[in-house]
């Protein structure tokens, strides 16, 4: 689930990215990750016909096989590895960086067999299992990955790798919580700055509801540097949600319209749905960092979003606009829109103080107009137009089983 930073779309980049760093570290150990000679084993060797003899040249082809694997270099790799197990087809070593190269060029298939074998040999190859669970994760065989997983966790509780890969096996078991679960793990266990996302998890709007669920969750506990939305979706629906979470978690500093609206009810004088779309579209990309409110009606409308810095409610085919809770003009109806953009706009160059005081002159009189409309509509609807009493008395009677 938890993906590790540098994420594209491509199949898990950043997991081949670790596990070529590994492989370098591993060269790099042997002593090879720089050896550019032919060494022994390339020379016109004398024939071999001891056991010694053809041990040390299984060790030579294995040297140049680690450099090659250091050099990026997989193809010669493996040519050079399988000529070592051919001479010593009980060098565990060779099977492993194998198994390693043949991961790396994408041989999933054979990298799968070669560590399979290995990890027959020697159950505590950690590093050759943890590519083996890469190899069943890249292959989607999920429930195999875990497994693999879980046992270098037995093994060796240390190596954070594997907590990040148990994460997204976990996830894509469908295992959410207990992909939450390794991340946490993994940032006790490691102390670098950690990257967040859910991998592959869908199309909107399941798709951020499964994303923020996991990423929120960490966000919230301190775990988590930098975040990235995967959705199928067009990549500036990435982008938005991400910035709205962390704008939501007071993570990041707001930049553009925070755009709120009621739900809608019986007492909705316009499509809210219809206008806050329109709302939306109107402001777009605009860099206002303010709340901006679309009620359906003045009944409740000012009062529900008092705490916004700016909103509309519509009311007897009018938008009553006010900043702050606090009503400063009326416009008809079919432009509350334009009436939000151009204040919110207004607002963003010169502050709500300004605002007050361009409304110093109408202020009165969107007041009075406000609770006349919202007079006017609780008479002719009364006080109750979504039968909440009704609703209630229904409930009751469900829950006691008539
Ligand atoms: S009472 Fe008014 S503001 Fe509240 S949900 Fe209903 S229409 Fe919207």
């Amino acid at each position: 689930m938890i993906k590790s930073s540098s994420s594209s779309r491509a199949r898990r980049p950043d997991l081949k990215s670790a596990i070529a760093s590994l492989l370098l570290v591993a060269a790099i150990q042997a002593g090879c990750a720089t050896a550019t000679g032919p060494g022994r084993a390339a020379q016109k060797a004398a024939p071999v016909d001891t056991l010694e003899a053809r041990r040390a040249q299984a060790r030579d082809y294995l040297g140049l096989g680690r450099a090659a694997i250091g050099q990026g270099d997989m193809a010669a790799a493996t040519m050079q590895l399988r000529e070592a197990l051919r001479l010593q087809p009980e060098l565990v070593e060779a099977r492993e960086s194998l198994g390693l190269a043949l991961y790396n060029m994408g041989d999933l298939d054979g990298a799968i067999e070669e560590l399979r074998a290995l990890l027959h040999q020697k159950r505590d190859a950690a590093l050759a299992r943890l590519t083996l669970a890469a190899a069943l994760i890249a292959r989607q065989d999920w429930s195999s990955a875990r497994a693999e997983l879980e046992e270098i966790l037995r093994q060796q509780p240390e190596l954070a790798q594997a907590y990040y890969s148990l994460g997204l096996a976990r996830y894509a078991l469908g295992d959410l919580n207990g992909a939450i679960e390794a991340y946490r793990q993994l940032s006790d266990a490691v102390d670098h700055p950690l990257h967040l996302g859910v991998t592959e998890a869908g199309p909107l709007p399941g798709g951020v509801i499964k994303a923020t669920a996991g990423i929120a969750t960490l966000l919230a506990e301190g775990i988590g540097d930098t975040i990235r939305y995967s959705l199928t979706a067009d990549p500036v629906e990435e982008a938005r949600a991400g910035r709205a979470l962390l704008e939501a978690m007071g993570l990041r500093e707001r930049k553009n319209i925070d755009l709120i609206a009621c739900p809608s009810c019986g007492r909705a004088e316009i499509d809210v749905i219809e206008v806050a779309r329109q709302a939306q579209e109107a402001f777009g990309e605009r860099e206002i960092p303010l709340q901006v409110a679309v009620m359906g009606c003045v009944v409740n409308g000012p009062g529900e979003a008092r705490d916004a810095d700016l909103g509309i409610a519509a009311g007897n085919k009018k938008g009553h606009l006010f900043v702050r809770g606090q009503n400063v003009a009326v416009v008809p109806e079919d432009k509350m829109v334009d009436a939000l953009v151009e204040w919110a706009t207004f607002i963003g160059e010169h502050g709500v103080d300004a605002a007050f005081e361009r409304a110093r002159s109408t202020r009165e009189q969107a007041r009075r107009e406000a609770e006349r409309d919202r007079a006017a509509l609780t008479g002719a609807h009364g006080d109750d137009v979504n039968r909440s009493e009704q609703r209630v008395k229904l409930i009751r009677k469900l829950g006691r089983g008539e």
